[in-house]
């Protein structure tokens, strides 16, 4: 099927990463996954600072690693038309080299597993594309300001992790996710604009949206190799199941996601093996910033009943009198 911005997308062949409700509560997290709670009381979205006409990615920290894997080379990306990246369902741009591949991680961002995601490409001197939730933004967004400052690409995947194909969905309502998500990650990143690169929740992709974010000049990513780490028992699985994918076709845009423990205690041996295995990673850079529209800024300041805080507890387990 043809669509706007000259995109062709077929039926899903990544799997998704993990399936909330719209309605779902303020802890979002997938079954199994135990959710914390968070590091501090989620703060009440203010409105984001005006962000600098021109913003400078942060740079990578310099390498003291003589064997890190590193950044073999960065691309800058012109979003205009909203192009489209990854096999799976786009096939126009052929970009990545023999053994080049580009690390994408979904869902964060979440404590712990996030930030060993972070150590693991920091010592390994590498990069990647972080596509998150707008929710979870909200939840740590001093956890996503890291992923930033560490100079990685930080791009969007809605606000709630609906699926935008659900019928049930109005137009409005979908476009709702993919702005309020741009918007909550602006707010996380303290008024930063994200790349304008984002991912569809379960790499479902409604032609309306797609036309949508065309206009938008936002890229979509699909991928062209999914861990499928939010299936893997452990992380031994995530590698595995990675790596036959990734030696049959030599290289690619591999789906992984930040937000779950396997992939975090899999991506330290996974990076060295990329590296043993002669792969090469390619850094992601959009040419500007997305520009989030003003009235979803002011949609996510209405959003604040629904963050967690700790005037949710009740006041005799917040305020205990001990003397008098
Ligand atoms: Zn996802």
């Amino acid at each position: 099927m043809r669509v706007a911005a000259g995109l062709i997308f077929a039926v899903s062949l990544c799997a998704p990463g993990v399936a909330w409700s719209q309605s779902a509560p303020p802890k979002p997290a997938a079954a199994a996954q135990t959710a914390p709670a968070p590091a501090q009381a989620a703060p009440t979205p203010a409105a984001p600072q005006q962000a600098a006409a021109t913003q400078v990615q942060p740079a990578r920290a310099p390498c003291n690693n003589p064997d890190a894997l590193g950044v073999a080379r960065t691309v800058e990306i012109d979003t205009t038309g909203g192009p489209g990246f990854g096999f799976e369902h786009f096939k126009e741009l052929d970009f990545l080299r023999d053994h080049e591949v580009v690390l994408t991680f979904d869902d964060g961002p979440w404590v712990e597993n996030t930030p060993a995601v972070l150590k693991a490409l920091a010592d390994q001197c590498t990069t990647g594309i972080f596509f998150s939730i707008g929710k979870h933004a909200t939840y740590y967004p001093e956890i996503l300001k890291q992923v930033y400052a560490a100079g990685h690409t930080v791009g969007t995947h809605t606000w709630s992790h609906a699926t935008l194909t659900n019928k049930k969905l109005s137009e409005d309502q979908r476009k709702e996710e993919i702005e309020k998500g741009i918007s909550a990650v602006k707010w996380a990143l303290g008024g930063v604009s994200p790349a304008p690169f984002f991912r569809f929740p379960a790499l479902q992709h409604p032609p309306e949206m797609v036309t949508y974010l065309g206009t938008r000049n936002v890229a979509i990513f699909s991928c062209d190799l999914d861990s499928f780490d939010f299936k893997a028992k452990n992380a031994q699985q995530v590698i595995d199941v990675t790596f036959k994918k990734l030696d049959k076709l030599g290289k690619g845009i591999i789906l992984m996601h930040d937000f779950h423990k396997h992939t975090a205690e899999a991506l330290p041996e996974m990076l060295r093996r990329l590296k043993a295995g002669g792969y090469k990673v390619v850094a992601m850079r959009a040419k500007a910033p997305v520009e989030s529209l003003p009235q979803y800024d002011q949609e996510l300041m209405k959003e604040d009943v629904k963050l967690p805080t700790v005037s949710q507890r009740p006041v005799s387990s917040v305020v205990t009198t001990v003397s008098q």
